[in-house]
């Protein structure tokens, strides 16, 4: 059995670390008013990156997702992707980014030893996606997906946030881009944080309206691999790319929880919704602290919870995701 397994059985192959809080996008679900600083400590550096991963890989984690805030805004990103990538047992290095870099720097992220991309595009409308996250960048946003087709990467997704009365109609056009495109859409139900309650109220809305549509457009689950993570995966002979599903509201969501998270501060987060953090950042000061880490995180796993507490309104310490690495 992997260290890194809770009391429920869950193993855990898959670390989310968020690399800052900053964010350079002003999303109306996320952070409407822009970043903030707030003059606390700075974010990880890359010695304390490389311990902490090393940590985690001896523990039996292989897969790594760089994720902010905005990730790219670290200028260090290639270093810290290629040092990530060096770390004996990682296996897949991913970026969860808004894509507006990608023109620029996806060929020395891949270079880097960057295996996978995950870019949000909550529109394919230009306007639509201006309205939603306050920047006009939807074409360069485009170009990078083109990019990193070419560059051949393992692995592209595209996030589309579910917005009642903002992009809920927009299943037909993704459909035509999905029939020639070798990547996949995961639509993901708008969740509710400590920041956007009342907006929650107006926009939020169940998957169920996207995979309605796509059964009666002859899309099929994929059957589940028994490792795999929370989304569910739809495909369709006629289309070269896939749709996938995140619904957190949905019954068992939690039962596939495969990952763990920490934050750009260095605190480990055992649930995207929960109400502790545990500082790892002592730990990452020196080598010789290997051991008492690794100590730190199995012990700290114990407490990790069946499930969030979303659907009580528990949104836990997270007042939006940019805070603790979507
Ligand atoms: N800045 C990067 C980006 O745009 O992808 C990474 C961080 S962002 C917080 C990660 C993902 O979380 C994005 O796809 C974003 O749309 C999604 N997200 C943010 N707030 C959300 C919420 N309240 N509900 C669902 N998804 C959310």
């Amino acid at each position: 059995m992997s260290p890194l397994t809770d009391g429920f059985g869950r193993s855990f192959p898959y670390l989310r670390l968020s690399l800052t809080e900053a964010c350079n996008f002003r999303c109306t679900y996320c952070l409407p008013d822009g970043y903030q600083a707030d003059g606390r400590p700075q974010f990880l550096a890359v010695d304390e990156i490389r311990r902490l991963v090393r940590a985690f890989a001896t523990l039996g984690m292989h897969k790594i997702r760089l994720t902010g805030g905005e990730p790219s805004l670290r200028r260090d990103l290639d270093e810290i992707i290629a040092t990530v990538a060096a770390v004996p047992g990682v296996r897949k290095v991913g970026l969860t980014t808004n894509g507006t870099l990608l023109p620029r720097r996806l060929p020395g992220w891949h270079r880097a030893g960057l295996t996978a991309l995950n870019i949000s595009m909550d529109s394919l409308d230009r306007g639509r996606f201006l309205a939603i996250t306050g920047h006009d960048r939807l074409p360069e946003i485009q170009e990078g997906i083109e990019m990193a087709a070419e560059l051949g990467l393992e692995s592209v997704k595209l996030n589309a946030v579910l917005l009642r009365g903002l992009n809920d109609d927009e299943l037909p056009q993704w459909m035509a881009f999905l029939r020639t495109r070798a990547v996949s859409v995961r639509f993901i139900e708008l969740m509710r944080t400590g920041d956007n309650e009342a907006y929650f109220k107006q926009h939020h809305l169940r998957a169920e309206h996207i995979t309605d549509q796509l059964t009666a457009a002859g899309w099929h689950e994929r059957p589940r691999r028994a490792d795999a993570g929370p989304a569910r995966e739809y495909t369709h002979p006629d289309h070269r790319g896939s749709v996938g599903i995140i619904a957190p509201y949905s019954k068992d969501f939690c039962r596939g929880c495969n990952r763990l998270r920490v934050t750009a501060r260095g605190d480990l987060r055992l649930c995207l919704f929960g109400d502790f953090g545990i500082a790892l950042r002592p730990l990452l000061q020196s080598d010789d602290d290997h051991d008492a880490l690794l100590a730190r995180i199995t012990t700290q796993l114990g407490l990790k919870a069946a499930g969030h507490g979303l659907h009580q309104g528990q949104t836990g310490l997270t007042p939006h995701l940019a805070s603790i690495g979507g």
